[in-house]
Parts: structure tokens; sequence; C-alpha cells
């Protein structure tokens, strides 16, 4: 699926886990890390395309590129278990970072953030190609799962397009106008 949907869905899933369980008391730094860190959950499975065109205009690019090839080429670890598991481990190291007068806590920011990733990876399983999930078994899994395969969506197809991506977006808008009074709270004293 492409990034425009991505975002979308992620910050629903990520922002959603959030305002279901926050308590609604004052806290507008960890609101604003949630939707960051969200935002940026349901991207970062993807940077690994954005890695393999830095290989290539590089000196010697093409070569390291094909040397680590099998942990940048698309759709392999970081659409995987081991994948979210990286990534949550990296977010808690860099949230640790961030000086406590901040005012964000930490766990419902790498809660949220790691659903949102997670969510790029089920999104990513209703696509032809699938996902390694169980890497490093390298078998794509997708649902439905194969011989039912041919029903799954083209990404940037008309699907996604015309009948995905504006229902993501209508989702986007009822859930937070239905969440608007627990977003007040979290923002306004
Ligand atoms: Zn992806």
């Amino acid at each position: 699926m492409t990034g425009k949907t991505h975002r979308i869905i992620g910050l629903v899933a990520g922002g959603g886990y959030f305002l279901a369980t926050a308590s609604g008391a004052y806290q507008p730094a960890t609101l604003g890390a949630v939707i960051v860190a969200s935002y940026l959950g349901s991207l970062i499975p993807d940077a690994d395309d954005a890695g393999a065109d830095i290989w290539h205009t590089l000196p010697f690019g093409h070569t390291v590129g094909k040397i680590t090839d099998p942990l940048l080429k698309h759709r392999n670890i970081s659409h995987s278990l081991v994948g979210i598991g990286i990534y949550t481990i990296i977010l808690l190291v860099i949230l640790r970072l961030m000086p406590s007068y901040w005012g964000i806590s930490i766990m419902p920011v790498l809660i949220a953030s790691s659903i949102a990733y997670a969510s790029h990876l089920l999104v990513d399983s209703f696509t032809v190609e699938g996902i390694p999930f169980l890497w490093p078994w390298s078998r794509m899994l997708g649902i439905p799962p194969k011989p039912f395969d041919g029903i799954r969506i083209q990404t940037g197809k008309w699907f996604e397009n015309l009948v995905v991506f504006p229902a993501v977006n209508i989702s986007l808008i009822i859930f937070v106008v239905s969440y608007w009074q627990k977003i007040k709270s979290l923002i306004l004293k």
C-alpha cells in the first residue's frame, strides 16, 4: 500500500489506542508525541525503499547495496515480527533520551507507535505481494492466504485510490469527531 494510506491508518490505529485508554487528564505533550510517533511508525517500514536509493547514489554504492541487500530489500526484515521488535526497542531508547520536563509519558507513545508500525504490516498483508512476516523465513504471507490471493489489493491501483484511501480518510474524520471532547480535555486546562 502507498504511504498516504499507511499514514492515515497509522494515525487512526496509534491515536485510537491512546484516546481509548488515556485518562483524559491534561497531557498535551504526550498527545503530540503519540501523533508524531504514530505517523512515523506507520511510514518507517517502507524506509528501506529510500535506503536502497541512497546506496545507488554513493560511490561503490552498488557493491555495498548488494552486500546489504538482504536487509534493505523492500518488504524484508522491516515487514516482519522481528522488525516490529527491533523498532520498538530503538524507539524505547530514543524516548528515554527525552528530558522528563517535556512531560511525555513513554509507554503510551511507545505502544501507539508500535501499533501504527504493526498496522502498516497488517495493511500490506492484504496486498498481492504479501509480507515476510516470519522473517528470516522468506515465505511471503498474506490475507487471504494462497490460493485465494487473487482477490488481494494491488498497491497504488484503483481499489486503493478509490475505495481504501477515501474510506480511511472518512474513518479518521469520524474518529476525531467522536473523540473530540477527550482531545479537548487532553490539550486544554
Ligand atoms: Zn510496506
